[in-house]
């Protein structure tokens, strides 16, 4: 029969993608219900969706933010019965870690880690009375490797790896499997979103230093990377399909290859110094040329440093 898919987050981005590309499998084998907070921003989806909406594609309300909408969601599934679950829900936070209140902190952890925590709570309980199922959790590079400016985002994502990487121990058991889906840039509105809040920062209580470094120097870089190595969301969606489809599904998938180098440096040096030291030049000595020296990086890289991930294709 066919699998349930519950996929947090579908009106836009990753998360579209995902439930318009398992709605439209060739042979039918998912029936996917795609939520969001506001129902009200259902139209790009379904639009997306065309033919499969109201066949192999339903709509549910969902804040990953709230126990009652998540228990409320849950329930409203056939007998509670969710095959795969796909935690992409998520939110990005930049800029200097002095303008950023704790509550904004939170707010980040809230959707991206306790969002993601609180789902797989209510869902679980089920997979292991049936002894099956599959949880991804939509994770980053930026839960393997910090990244400046990046610091409570990546916290939230590192945060989810812990969780999962203790989780899958116990699932394991219980025939449920667990994969961390790890993207690199990806074109979406996430990245919209956050240049629109960085353009409306007012940075208070940063040093005029740390501004410059921000402004000048990490935001032109940012740029030229998602520029350069951006992959876009219907590749995500695809590298997700295949790791749902996979009869041994691997933990963790990452799913550019321009990444895997930055992995392993970190893998390569257990003192922790390679990494910060590769990235203080990064920033710092070839910022300006940033695309071109990750071009470089990209062909003067041997095999022992190239990770395999998960392709598209
Ligand atoms: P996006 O902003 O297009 O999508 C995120 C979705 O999550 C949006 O539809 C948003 O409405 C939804 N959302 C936010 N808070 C929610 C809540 N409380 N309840 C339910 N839904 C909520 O961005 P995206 O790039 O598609 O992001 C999807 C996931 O991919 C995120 O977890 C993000 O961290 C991750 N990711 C993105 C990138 C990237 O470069 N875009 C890279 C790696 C990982």
């Amino acid at each position: 029969g066919q699998k349930v898919v519950l996929i947090t987050g579908c009106s836009s981005g990753i998360g579209l993608r995902i439930a318009v590309t398992l709605a439209k499998d060739e042979k039918k084998r998912y029936h996917v219900i795609a939520t969001m907070r506001d129902l009200k921003k259902k139209d790009k989806l379904v639009e997306a969706a065309g033919d499969a909406y109201g066949k192999t594609l339903v709509l549910l309300p969902l804040d990953v933010c709230s126990d009652e909408s998540v228990k409320q969601c849950v329930n409203n599934v056939k007998d509670r019965h969710i095959d795969i679950l796909i935690n992409n829900a998520g939110v990005g936070l930049l800029g200097p870690v002095e303008s950023i209140s704790i509550e904004e902190m939170k707010r980040v952890f809230e959707t991206n880690f306790f969002g993601a925590v609180r789902m797989i709570k209510e869902v679980m309980p089920d997979m292991k009375k049936r002894r099956s199922g599959h949880i991804i959790v939509m994770s980053s590079v930026m839960g393997l490797q910090g990244v400046v400016f990046n610091d409570v985002y990546t916290a939230s994502k590192f945060a989810m790896e812990g969780f999962c990487e203790s989780m899958a121990v116990q699932l394991l058991k219980f025939n449920i499997r667990l994969s961390m889906i790890e993207p690199g840039p990806v074109h979406t509105e996430f990245e919209t979103k956050m240049m629109e809040d960085v353009a409306k920062m007012e940075y208070p209580g940063v040093d005029a230093e740390t501004v410059r470094y921000f402004k000048d120097v990490y935001l032109p870089s940012s740029v030229d990377i998602f520029e350069a190595m951006g992959q876009s969301p219907d590749d995500i969606a695809k590298c997700t399909k295949k790791v749902i489809e996979s009869s041994s599904p691997r933990f963790r998938n990452l799913t550019n290859s321009l990444y895997t180098p930055i992995v392993a440096l970190k893998y390569a040096d257990e003192t922790g110094g390679l990494s910060v030291n590769t990235f203080y030049n990064l920033l710092f000595n070839f910022g300006p040329l940033m695309h071109i020296t990750m071009s470089i990086l990209k062909c003067l890289t041997c095999s022992c440093l190239r990770r395999r991930t998960i392709s598209p294709n």
